[in-house]
């Protein structure tokens, strides 16, 4: 890893995160709470949990089992999905938000991330012929990955129809839709990447299952995404800018990670978790603990060393999934 970590005020500057987060925060409350659905634990699916804490109205569980946390009761899947065609924060994100950071992401993080990418494959000596990326956005890390796979071909899955445009522009072949509605693209990849979508979606298991159904056999599928189990969420709580309702659902353990893909039907499952932010998120809180005010005032030396312990022991929030469609048939 590089020894300058990126900056949390580089790619989510803190004006615009702050509006976003209260344009959220005025979305979660116009939700009606007695319409909500309980629901089993996203990552081992079980059904004993205890109640963490509320933010914005909205409950968040810690499951018992498998230590993952989620919101319980949720919005409906109906719900949800009008939320993110219509909400105000929604709107925000792809309007403003996204576009005025989106060069700075591309230098950031997709570059780095493709090549990331490209490393894993060439570890698994694998070369995928057709990669998907479901939750596309404006087909920015499309782009970026096709510089280090030449000869692959890139595909966009994305249901907000000014994205899936987007992606077209750019020619990519897209479909306007969640991964949920693609079976048309079914067994279609060698490989599906999702980003930053899991933790999202109503139901993580017919997420993941989706993804499965879109890889051809053989084929894999790499999510990144949040997780439960890294320092900024576990020191912050429901102080954490990440847990935030409705968007962010979903925030799994690394044993759910592994229960869900498992449950799927997915074998070979790494999972790492490469994030390089948590100290600087927990540093830029006003809830701030004293173990962290005082790591970080030993220099930035040790705040590096101390993120690279983080993510040798899957300890950051920012987690990589990378499984593979065994051939079955
Ligand atoms: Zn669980």
């Amino acid at each position: 890893m590089s020894k300058k970590l990126i900056k949390e005020e580089e790619i989510r500057p803190k004006e615009l995160f702050q509006r976003y987060l209260e344009l959220s925060q005025k979305d979660a409350r116009k939700f009606n709470a007695s319409s909500f659905k309980r629901i089993p634990c996203p990552g081992c699916g079980g059904d004993d949990s205890e109640k963490r804490f509320k933010k914005n109205g909205f409950q968040y569980v810690l499951c018992s089992i498998c230590g993952s946390l989620y919101c319980s009761p949720r919005p409906s899947e109906e719900e949800l999905e009008l939320f993110y065609k219509k909400s105000e924060s929604a709107k925000y994100w792809a309007e403003v938000f996204f576009p005025a950071v989106a060069e700075t992401r591309r230098e950031k993080l997709f570059k780095k991330k493709a090549k990331q990418v490209h490393d894993v494959m060439e570890k698994k000596d694998f070369s995928p012929e057709a990669i998907c990326d479901v939750g596309a956005g404006y087909g920015i890390f499309l782009e970026e990955l096709k510089s280090f796979f030449p000869s692959a071909f890139f595909f966009a899955i994305e249901p907000s129809p000014d994205l899936a445009e987007r992606c077209r522009s750019k020619g990519f072949e897209t479909l306007q839709a969640t991964a949920e509605q693609s079976h048309v693209w079914k067994e279609k990849f060698d490989l599906v990447i999702s980003s930053e979508v899991i933790e999202h979606v109503y139901s993580s298991y017919r997420f993941v299952a989706s993804l499965y159904e879109l890889i051809k056999a053989n084929g894999y599928c790499l999510i990144t995404g949040l997780g439960y189990e890294g320092f900024d969420i576990l020191t912050l709580q429901k102080h954490s800018n990440s847990v935030f309702p409705p968007h962010h659902l979903n925030f799994l353990s690394i044993k759910g990670f592994k229960q869900l893909f498992q449950k799927t039907g997915f074998s070979n499952i790494d999972i790492w978790t490469p994030g390089v932010l948590d100290v600087d998120i927990v540093k830029n809180s006003p809830m701030v603990d004293e173990f962290t005010r005082v790591l970080v005032s030993r220099g930035e030396k040790a705040v590096t060393k101390f993120q690279s312990f983080l993510q040798k022991y899957q300890l950051s929030s920012h987690v990589w999934v990378l499984a593979r469609k065994k051939n079955n048939v």
